[in-house]
């Protein structure tokens, strides 16, 4: 998983985060050393990129000299080829520095969020980067104001903007909806009034809201968090999970009116912005950037529809098994295995990950092996450090990995999901130009997940240990749950909320709780009682304020599962297939670029091929409990 950085006004947003919880479930936590006290072959080299912070300095006083540089391009463009070309390389420049600079004061903040000195150098770099992206404003209006006739002789006449070609021909698409520059300068003034709803949404629910106390499984009580509710949820004591629930959701159900209007006024503003800028709805204008046709995101959410027979199979299991006679939402979360204890020292990991990824390719292996060895990683937590997992991939310099390593499956786990975004940025940035090295969020997971799904692959057809497997089993089903099915769940309940608003028709508490609660139903079936309680949940989905969103993590998972299964059964052609998408970047539309992979977003198969693994594993588990 992971969040979009959004404070960057350059294409600086290559970071990948992952959500991993750890810790007990009384929010204790160990004995955790000074960073002093690592051995220095866990922690990355930042030195990488810059030696020390001297030549930082000297690189942010360039960046600071170039900004004046750029802006002398405003109202040229138009002049010749050569004006073009000139800025576009000028403003790569300005990206790759600016992602230097960025890359090196963020990680070392990361490794101790309390050091002052790089937060100090991070804040100096983001009013900066601010300024880059304003003196860099011009550039797109120009391009966008060329006749077609003259863009066209211009990139005839000029060999170096070949590589840009994949630019012009996006950014020409926009170019419809595009409005006069007096209706643009009318939209740019009225953006920060249009984002109140999003930011009373994160004042309400990150900074005022309060929960009440919640009992944990000591029988103690503690203070209830959005963190301490998804380990409590967890919980294999029944009472540990109904009370987090219903402490937390009462909880939002107090200001289900001030949630409701953020919500509706969040869709508004969407919907107010795709109506101005003449798109078909308010989905076509948030799929458009990538060129992704609205029937992927319908066929998606109706195949799914299709194939909601295991999951309610699933839910059936769990009743089952835990020994319930009746299944609540609270029940869902629970393992069905008690937690089996089998550790994997950071040294055995590794071997564990490169065994598994060898479905991959020698050339793989070979820059997996490099990262792993090279000072990519910084593995262990340490006092101060980021918490969970990310990658970061930056142009010019070897990529970066963070974890927070504890020696669990999960662990292992992650470091094969980071290592694919790292090794996708590794191959994107040797093949690609600065100009189509960054490839779209659309693409990111799949790189992760593909190895992720490997890596539990190998490990079902080595382990012969029952728990073991049950976990193993038990773990793959929870991930296709809140990946796949809930998450059509809430793409679809977008769907349906910018529907009605594009239709006129209001959005209250009221209608927000009653659709939530029939999704529920339909998507879980018979066999669960669906709280009262669980209407709010719509409430606290934070992706609901970044409009359809999450569909992706839909096509991100079973493209994964495809490619993967692909890679298991057809060997060395699917092989290559998979480093070429590797290879591409962001140098297509995600669409053509997974076609070349060997998967067809645009039709039913790969969701049906995951949902069918669902039903096959589900099979297996039953198998393994009776
Ligand atoms: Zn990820």
């Amino acid at each position: 998983m992971f969040k979009m950085l959004r404070v960057l006004p350059l294409s600086l947003t290559r970071i990948k985060y992952s959500n991993t919880s750890g810790g007990a479930a009384t929010g204790e936590t160990s004995h955790v050393p000074p960073r002093s006290e690592i051995p220095d072959q866990y922690k990355w080299h930042l030195e990488d990129i810059y030696a020390n912070d001297e030549l930082w300095q000297q690189d942010f006083n360039t960046l600071k000299s170039s900004l004046k540089e750029i802006t002398q391009y405003a109202g040229t463009l138009k002049n010749s080829s050569q004006d073009l070309l000139a800025c576009l390389k000028e403003r790569d420049e300005l990206g790759i520095i600016s992602g230097r600079l960025y890359a090196f004061a963020r990680m070392h903040k990361d490794e101790n969020t309390s050091d002052t000195k790089y937060q100090g150098m991070t804040g100096k770099l983001e009013s900066l980067l601010a300024e880059a992206g304003a003196a860099t404003a011009f550039i797109e209006p120009e391009i966008l104001a060329l006749p077609d006739e003259t863009l066209t002789t211009f990139r005839q006449q000029e060999e170096g903007l070949k590589e840009y070609s994949f630019y012009f021909d996006n950014l020409a698409r926009q170019k419809e909806h595009v409005l006069s520059p007096k209706e643009e300068a009318i939209l740019s003034r009225v953006s920060d009034i249009t984002q109140a709803s999003e930011n009373t949404f994160n004042m309400l629910a990150h900074a005022d809201m309060e929960f009440p106390q919640t009992i944990d499984e000591q029988g103690q009580m503690v203070q209830l968090s959005e963190g301490r509710y998804s380990l409590f949820i967890r919980s294999s004591d029944r009472n540990v999970r109904q009370q987090a629930f219903t402490n937390l959701f009462t909880t939002y159900n107090r200001y289900r009116n001030t949630f409701a209007s953020t919500l509706s006024g969040n869709v508004k503003q969407n919907v107010f912005y795709a109506k101005t800028r003449n798109y078909a709805s308010t989905l076509d204008s948030a799929l458009k950037g990538d060129n992704v046709p609205t029937e992927v995101y319908d066929n998606l959410i109706a195949t799914v529809h299709m194939n909601l027979a295991p999951l309610h199979r699933y839910v059936a299991l769990k009743k089952k098994f835990l020994q319930l006679t009746d299944i609540h939402m609270y029940d869902l979360y629970t393992p069905l295995v008690k937690e089996v204890n089998f550790p994997f020292p950071y040294e055995e990991g590794l071997k564990l990950v490169c065994t598994a990824l060898k479905p991959l390719g020698s050339e793989y292996a070979q820059i997996l092996d490099t990262g792993l060895t090279s000072g990519w990683i910084d593995v262990y937590e340490n006092k101060g450090k980021q918490t969970g997992a990310y990658s970061w991939g930056n142009y010019g310099t070897h990529p970066f990995v963070l974890l927070n390593y504890n020696n669990r499956y999960d662990d292992v786990s992650t470091l094969a999901h980071e290592m694919g975004h790292a090794i996708h940025s590794y191959y994107s940035q040797e093949n690609q130009p600065y100009a189509t090295s960054s490839y779209t969020i659309f693409c990111a997971e799949v790189a992760s997940t593909t190895n992720e799904i490997l890596l539990l692959h190998h490990m079902l057809n080595t382990t012969t240990d029952k728990n073991i497997k049950l976990y193993l089993i038990n773990q793959y089903l929870e991930q296709v749950r809140a990946t796949v099915y809930r998450q059509t769940m809430f793409a679809e309940f977008e769907k349906m909320i910018y529907e009605i608003s594009e239709e006129g028709e209001t959005l209250t508490a009221d209608s927000f709780d009653t659709l939530w609660h029939d999704l529920n139903v339909a998507y879980y079936g018979s066999d669960i009682v669906v709280d009262k309680e669980l209407g709010i949940e719509w409430a606290r989905i934070p992706h609901f304020y970044s409009e359809f969103y999450v569909y992706q993590y839909v096509t991100g998972y079973s493209a994964a599962t495809t490619l993967a299964d692909k890679l298991l059964k057809e060997g060395q052609p699917a092989q290559e297939k998979y480093i070429n998408f590797l290879k591409s970047g962001g140098s297509d539309y995600s669409l053509n670029i997974l076609k070349q992979a060997g998967v067809d977003m645009s039709s039913p198969k790969p969701i049906e091929i995951t949902l069918n693994n669902f039903s096959t594993m589900l099979d297996q588990m039953e198998k393994l409990l009776t």
